[in-house]
């Protein structure tokens, strides 16, 4: 690591996240700022006044993600990007995304202090929409950039009151140009909060993200018959919700036989719905996540084999299908050793973990080596008003950034092939 550990200006950090934490103020002491409203344009326009400030030039790509560029020795690049979001869920926490965001400036302000000078650029960005909440599916400007979802799909998608997310860009004033997105980059670097309860129960300062888990959706329809609740025999009956219960059961269970499982039924319709007829039909979601690819791909060949052992003998029939999948993502193994060395030389304690989430550097992972960092999440609440994380874990991770900052600035990290989006 670095000969001299340089330090990051918490009471700047916290004074900025506070003022980031009154604009768009939920009731309960949280955030409501969601994308391209005009409590994020508040944030965006404040946002950029701190870019200035700091020396950065400004620009806006064609889907509102912002960037502040600090230039190098090497002013043409690559460059070494580091940020997340400022968008918020409804009633959501004040430290999800946007502590990537300020972090990432707070480091830029350290470095202007120190007059350090660093080999290739540095830009912070605020990614458009990464919650989703407003306008779904998340990660948005992310995933645009990274050629994900094309720009008709994107610009097409409309909020319940029928805005589409290119009106909302141009009401708010930040529809900027596709040659400002995000180019000839070396890395990329995310901070952001667990949002689950590893760290902080495990007492750890500093996590260090392997990936994101793999995913994938199924529906499943069970069909049986409906009929009156008072004449027909319990024995003679096609109830397909008592089917559908027996097979949720075992989906809970599946976890038992594959390790690291995670299944969770999350919505469930039910056919006719009335309390005095019979269920006739029923269709419930399905979202499974592994951090192996092959291990999440067997447990859905698994499940469908169980469902349909179930459905014949509780006489009901079952139909199956795969609505979504997204492939586990793997983060730069150099990026992880310089995290787990800067906590290491600074005395901080760090684990290696996976994320659960979807995050930014998800998509961006697909353009460029990628990294990220996470905090504790007290009590493992996020995505609502709840979420905390202590003052003093976020002078750690902005510290650890730092670090990584300087190492990644000083050399080229590897060359991880970059992997198609399907
Ligand atoms: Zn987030």
């Amino acid at each position: 690591m670095e000969s001299t550990l340089y330090t990051i200006n918490q009471k700047r950090l916290l004074q900025t996240l506070a003022v980031s934490s009154s604009i768009g103020p939920s009731k309960n002491g949280g955030l409501h700022r969601l994308a391209l409203t005009e409590q994020d344009r508040e944030m965006r326009d404040q946002l950029k006044k701190w870019f200035v400030e700091a020396g950065l030039s400004v620009r806006v790509d064609d889907f509102g993600n912002m960037y502040g560029r600090r230039t190098g020795k090497q002013e043409e690049g690559p460059v070494l990007a580091m940020g997340s979001h400022m968008d918020s869920q409804p009633s959501g926490g004040k430290f999800d995304g946007v502590l990537g965001v300020l972090t990432a400036l707070e480091v830029i302000r350290t470095l202007n202090e120190l007059g350090l000078e660093t080999e290739y650029p540095i830009e912070i960005v605020n990614f458009t929409n990464e919650e989703g909440a407003r306008f779904g599916p998340p990660m948005l400007g992310s995933g645009g950039i990274a050629e994900a979802f094309s720009k008709e799909y994107i610009y097409n998608i409309k909020d319940k009151e029928g805005t589409s997310f290119a009106e909302a860009l141009r009401q708010i004033e930040y529809k900027g140009e596709e040659q400002n997105r995000l180019t000839n980059l070396l890395g990329f670097i995310e901070l952001h909060i667990e949002q689950g309860p590893i760290l902080a129960k495990e007492n750890v300062d500093i996590g260090i993200v392997e990936g994101v888990q793999g995913m994938s959706w199924l529906n499943v329809e069970v069909k049986g018959e409906s009929n009156h609740a008072g004449p027909t025999p319990m024995e003679d009956r096609k109830d397909a919700l008592l089917s559908a219960s027996k097979m949720i059961s075992k989906i809970n269970e599946l976890h038992k036989e594959i390790k690291g499982l995670k299944t969770t039924v999350g919505q469930l319709d039910v056919y006719p719905n009335v309390p005095n007829v019979i269920p006739g039909s029923v269709s419930f979601s399905v979202d499974i996540r592994h951090e192996k690819d092959e291990v999440r791909k067997h447990a859905v060949e698994r499940m469908k084999e169980q469902l349909s052992t179930m459905a014949f003998t509780n006489n009901a029939d079952v139909v199956i299908q795969t609505t979504w999948n997204s492939d586990a993502v793997t983060f730069s193994n150099h990026m992880k050793e310089y995290m787990e060395q800067s906590a290491a030389a600074r005395g901080y304690s760090s684990k290696r973990l996976f994320s659960g989430p979807g995050h930014d550097a998800k998509y961006i992972r697909h353009m460029a080596p990628a990294g990220m960092i996470f905090l504790p999440s007290q009590h493992g609440q996020s995505h609502n008003e709840k979420e905390l994380t202590l003052e003093e874990d976020i002078e750690k991770g902005a510290n650890v950034l730092l670090d990584v900052i300087l190492k990644c600035t000083k050399q080229k990290i590897e060359n991880i092939e970059v992997r198609n989006i399907d």
